[in-house]
């Protein structure tokens, strides 16, 4: 098929897009002329776009490999809302329906399938594929072909044998996993050796990162979303299946729809709730980490983590999952004490040896060294993936900045405590007991071992209980301080050179909000969101309705219908006509024909009131 005759014109006209983004344009020049290419590029950043638009404009029909079964209608039916022919072939199809789309195929009449990898291993596929011209082979997802990856996939060592079978078909391999690692054995797996590569920054302007100490959770959440997404959709990560249930009880009764999901959950409740989630426009999904991974929703406007994560490579997967769209999105995280002390004892009582309890714990360091940093969260994290970059402006860091304080007396006052316990040869004792013994509480564990006797005893009434747990996780985080046995804590060697005078102490101020700060504004605008003309938020919301009946009656997500972007800039520039219509992001052709007088009479009628 070739009616169109460059990637503008298709970008213009089928996706209604003004301009490419990054290095989409390159990309799709050289896949256009027959390259391969290994593309990294952050979530949201537009890699769709690098080989649907070559398929476009390349003779044949483009296979695109894909993990994520449960996806590919969705993407089909976006593809198909825009003018595109696309088709898929995978399980979840009765045989007829196979056999149709085979035909439909075979009949030269497709410009995309997708396929499953599992699928290109069989045999007849295989057969299939060759009996008509292929245009490019799209390999979604291609660090599932990565071992040390967690979603690594068996069939995606089989997708070498498309550089023998196909050897003049160009083949696109792509992912928005950032490691080094995982880019060379890309690489090396798929037969990628001719390729360019393509590897765009991993920063996520439109994300707000914050992290705030821990006090009440479930009321910091509510208070959170209720504030600041009260009307949108988002994801609660918390590690327990229990926990999934019982937060998604609480947002409801708060009056913030909510659902749990796990993978103890029955099959049918799960998948209904992935649904509802895909589907709704203001839905709140309490999950375990099992779910994100095959969530293409571009609109989840928040990613909140009330439990921490175990590693920065997990913690910004999941925030990832945040404004695929481009639109302003928040990663928030509630962390504490008990986060710390929960995660070190994880990693004790783990199977495996001695180097893996060295990784996960040089993992962890990373993530609490974020947690606790003064300086801007987004550079701490971009650094972690070998990239140096300015501070950000969009992080609760950047936006107050923390302020530090010499806490080496307090740390020596507490670390003393614990040797001091150590040298009764009794049991050892909690971080919360040795903040109980110098704050003078006389609790029952205190009468019981006669702790009023230790000389530090009522040495710290000049913190608060909160800030002196705010030391301790601090210790901990830092490794002044170790976990034992039982959530006990002992000294390390670290910690001896603290008590000896020798290592210093500064610590963050722990930066409790006041309910009206927590609405700051970003001091610049984010890179990568367009400027945008202020919108008419009662015309937005009238739009938002209307996009909802028509998702409904067309079974499909409101997203697929337009993106949140789309309608802010009509609720901004108010078009009244056609030639003006066409002239917002994200309408192209097909949706004007379906939607433009509709659209028009809507927003005549919100300027006639
Ligand atoms: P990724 O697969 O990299 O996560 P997508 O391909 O899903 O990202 O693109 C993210 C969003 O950005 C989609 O809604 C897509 O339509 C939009 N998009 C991609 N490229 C452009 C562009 N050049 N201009 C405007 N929007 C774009
Ligand atoms: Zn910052």
């Amino acid at each position: 098929m070739a009616p169109y005759t460059s990637a503008e014109q298709v970008l213009r006209t089928i996706f209604g897009y003004h301009g490419f983004r990054g290095d989409q344009a390159e990309i799709i020049d050289h896949v256009i002329s027959g390259g391969d290419a290994v593309v990294l590029m952050p979530t949201g950043g537009g890699k769709s776009l690098c080989y649907q638009i070559p398929a476009l404009l390349r003779e044949g029909t483009a296979v695109v490999i894909s993990p994520l079964i449960a996806l590919m209608q969705d993407q089909v039916n976006a593809l198909n809302q825009v003018g595109i022919r696309a088709g898929f072939l995978n399980s979840t199809q009765y045989s007829d329906q196979r056999s149709a789309m085979e035909a439909t195929f075979l009949s030269g009449n497709l410009d995309l399938l997708y396929i499953a990898p599992e699928r290109l291993s069989m045999p007849g596929t295989q057969e299939l594929l060759g009996r008509t011209k292929i245009s490019l082979f799209a390999i979604d997802e291609a660090h599932c072909v990565s071992q040390w990856g967690h979603d690594f996939r068996p069939d995606y060592l089989g997708l070498s044998i498309l550089a023998e079978l196909w050897p003049d078909v160009p083949r696109i391999a792509l992912t928005a996993t950032a490691t080094k690692a995982t880019h060379t054995e890309i690489t090396e797996r798929l037969r990628l050796g001719q390729a360019r590569h393509f590897v765009s920054s991993f920063d996520r302007p439109n994300i707000t990162y914050r992290i705030e100490p821990k006090d009440s959770v479930t009321k910091q959440l509510i208070s959170f979303i209720s504030r600041e997404h009260p009307d949108h959709a988002g994801i609660v990560y918390t590690l327990t299946r229990a926990n999934t249930e019982k937060l998604a009880e609480e947002l409801t009764r708060a009056g913030i729809p909510a659902l749990a999901y796990h993978a103890g959950l029955d099959p049918v409740t799960r998948h209904d709730n992935q649904i509802r989630f895909l589907n709704e426009d203001r839905l709140v999904v309490v999950a375990t980490i099992a779910f994100g991974m095959g969530i293409d929703k571009p609109d989840v406007r928040f990613v909140a983590h009330v439990d921490l994560p175990k590693s920065i490579e997990g913690y910004y997967q999941e925030t990832g999952r945040a404004g695929r769209d481009g639109e302003p999105a928040t990663a928030w995280m509630a962390y504490g004490l008990g986060d710390v002390m929960k995660q070190r004892t994880m990693i004790e009582e783990s199977q495996g040896d001695h180097d893996h309890k060295m990784k996960l714990t040089a993992h962890l360091n990373a993530m609490l060294a974020l947690c606790e940093t003064v300086e801007c969260r987004r550079q701490n994290m971009l650094s972690y993936f070998g990239e140096s970059s300015e501070p950000c402006g969009n992080c609760d860091t950047c936006m107050t900045k923390p302020q530090q304080w010499d806490a080496t007396q307090a740390a020596q006052k507490f670390l003393s405590t614990v040797v001091r316990l150590d040298q009764r040869h009794g049991p050892r004792f909690g971080a919360t007991h040795i903040v109980d013994i110098l704050r003078g509480n006389g609790t029952d564990k205190v009468r019981q071992y006669n702790h009023t006797e230790i000389t530090t005893w009522g040495i710290g009434t000049d913190l608060s209980t909160a800030q002196w747990r705010s030391v301790a996780r601090q210790l901990l985080a830092r490794g002044d301080l170790a976990l034992a046995q039982h959530s006990t804590v002992a000294i390390t060697d670290l910690g001896w050179e603290v008590l000896r005078g020798s290592r210093a102490v500064p610590l963050r101020e722990d930066v409790h909000r006041k309910a009206a700060s927590v609405k700051e504004k970003p001091r610049s605008t984010p890179r990568g969101s367009q400027v945008e003309d202020p919108f008419d938020p009662g015309l937005f919301e009238a739009l938002r309705v209307w996009r909802r009946q028509e998702a409904t009656t067309r079974a499909v997500p409101p997203y697929v219908v337009f993106h949140d972007r789309t309608l802010k800039e009509i609720a901004a520039k108010k078009p009244t006509t056609v030639e003006d219509l066409a002239q917002v992001s994200g309408v192209g052709a097909a949706k004007l024909e379906s939607y433009g007088s509709e659209v028009i009479a809507l927003v005549a009628g919100f300027l006639a009131e």
